[in-house]
């Protein structure tokens, strides 16, 4: 079992690399070959991400196969299929780091905003059950003065909508409680720059150790 704490460095170090375009880790030590991991996997962290196409997690992290259990949906969002699937990956495979991985200009958070201002509505039942799960988070932001800056309004309601769904991982499933109670399991929030390519980790993170 990898402690959060050691999997985090890992995320951290591993996208550094890849945002000042270092040698990937790849190039560096081989790749396991994929029957090197037919016996089992540990991944070390758990990754719930957006879909979008300039977001994919192992490469931004620079990470290898077997290292990271990956859920993607539009706009990072917690329903259930989500807490089951960080559940397996808790229960199972002893993963001890859940990071919720928003990204600036989010389609989905955008795609919410312009539903809740009435600019665009999607008819699309499908396509509802992802704006009504990011609309509580993001409402009482258009009651700010944010609402007439629309790209500070984004970029704060993209954060809002990591932090609420850290929130939901963190109490919607009495399994992972239990494991953040007493297992050291830690639920943080971050968000992916497109401008840079950095991940910044900006919700839940850990005091420093002296
Ligand atoms: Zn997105």
């Amino acid at each position: 079992m990898i402690p959060a704490r050691e999997a985090l460095d890992r995320l951290q170090e591993g996208n550094r690399r890849f945002a000042s375009g270092a040698r990937s880790r790849d190039t560096l030590t081989s790749r396991p070959r994929p029957d090197e991991l037919v016996g089992g996997q540990t991944p070390s962290a758990v990754i719930l991400g957006c879909s979008d196409s300039r977001v994919p997690v192992e490469i931004i992290f620079d990470q290898d196969l077997g290292d990271l259990f990956v859920i993607r949906v539009a706009g990072n969002i917690v329903a259930p299929s989500q807490i089951g699937s960080v559940e397996f990956a808790t229960s199972w495979f002893g993963t001890r780091l859940i990071v919720v991985l928003g990204h600036s200009r989010c389609g989905a958070v955008q795609a919410t905003l312009e539903d809740l201002q009435r600019s665009t509505r999607s008819d699309s039942r499908n396509q509802r059950s992802i704006v009504e799960r990011i609309s509580p988070s993001v409402a009482e932001l258009l009651e700010t003065e944010l609402k007439h800056d629309p790209d500070a309004l984004l970029h704060h309601s993209v954060r809002a909508n990591v932090r609420a769904s850290v929130n939901q991982l963190r109490h919607g499933s009495e399994i992972l409680e239990q494991l953040i109670e007493k297992e050291g399991l830690l639920v943080v929030g971050a968000e992916y720059s497109l401008e840079t390519g950095l991940v910044d980790f900006f919700d839940g993170m850990p005091e420093a150790e002296a």
